[in-house]
């Protein structure tokens, strides 16, 4: 082993380039964080140009945006293309952009349901299918659902949401299957109570169910996107380069404790 191979940082995403959806908010711009200082290059996505344009004016110059609707299936093939043509070949995709929807299944309507379904499980497909076209050529990638801890569970009031996340195991398992041999990996990480706007929204700001929720946490605080974004540069990383087909998850022991 010579000098530089001793020395090398295993944890550095630098020369990588990440495309991170929805990473203009919350748990996305927590990993879009994470990853630009690991020194790597990150494209987030999003529907709304305002809210792109500032967080790219936080996470400095090596992050550029691209408006998209992730629903949109049509666009999904130009928006990879132009990425590897303009930015660079994408090492590194997370899915991370979804949507929650709260009520009982007798009150969840069939379009509710296919709404959480076609943002949170058929989009992430559709992208991760597009995506690893390159990748399997390149014989090289890193990619990551993000999934939750209502996806491990059964919790009430998440029906559609719940179910979007526990297929998305599923799509971890059968990916690995058929990506491992090109060296592309797959993995998914479940966050608990994690805070950001969708996390405040889905307990109306209530601060006695925030107390409730935090009694549910063995470690007796909610996670920050941030910590979500350190658990995403370990997995798209040298160092976990034997590491596929995991869902990981991040939620300070409140699924241990549930
Ligand atoms: P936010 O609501 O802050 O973030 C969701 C992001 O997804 C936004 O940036 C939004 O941008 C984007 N998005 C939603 N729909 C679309 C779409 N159709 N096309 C493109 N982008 C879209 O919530 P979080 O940061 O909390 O959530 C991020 C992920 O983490 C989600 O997958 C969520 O399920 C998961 N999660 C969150 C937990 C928590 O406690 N916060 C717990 C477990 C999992 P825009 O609206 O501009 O399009």
């Amino acid at each position: 082993m010579n000098r530089n191979q001793m020395s090398k940082n295993v944890f550095s995403l630098e020369g990588k380039l990440a495309l991170v959806t929805g990473g203009g908010t919350g748990i996305g711009l927590g990993i879009a964080q994470a990853f630009v200082k690991a020194g790597a290059q990150v494209v987030i996505t999003g529907r709304r140009e305002y809210v792109l344009q500032q967080a790219v004016e936080q996470l400095g110059n090596n992050t550029v945006y691209v408006v998209n609707d992730i629903t949109d299936k049509e666009a999904i093939p130009s928006l990879v293309a132009e990425i590897e043509q303009n930015v660079g070949a994408i090492n590194i995709l997370v899915n991370n952009a979804g949507i929650h929807h709260k009520a009982m299944a007798q009150d969840t309507s069939d379009e509710d349901f296919e709404r959480v379904i076609q943002t949170n499980l058929l989009s992430v497909f559709s992208l991760t299918r597009e995506c690893a076209k390159y990748m399997l050529e390149r014989k090289s990638g890193s990619i990551i659902m993000i999934g939750s801890m209502a996806g491990l569970f059964g919790i009430d009031r998440v029906v559609a949401y719940g179910s979007s996340k526990t297929a998305l195991t599923g799509l971890v398992n059968a990916l690995v299957t058929e990506y491992s041999t090109s060296n592309v990996r797959v993995n998914a990480i479940a966050p608990g109570w994690i805070e950001s706007k969708m996390f405040i929204n889905a307990i109306n700001n209530d601060p006695e169910r925030k107390a409730q929720i935090t009694n549910r946490i063995a470690m007796d605080h909610f996670g920050q996107p941030e910590d979500i974004g350190h658990a995403a540069v370990f997995l798209s990383s040298e160092a976990a380069r034997y590491i596929t087909g995991v869902v990981l998850p991040v939620d300070g022991g409140a699924t241990v404790n549930f």
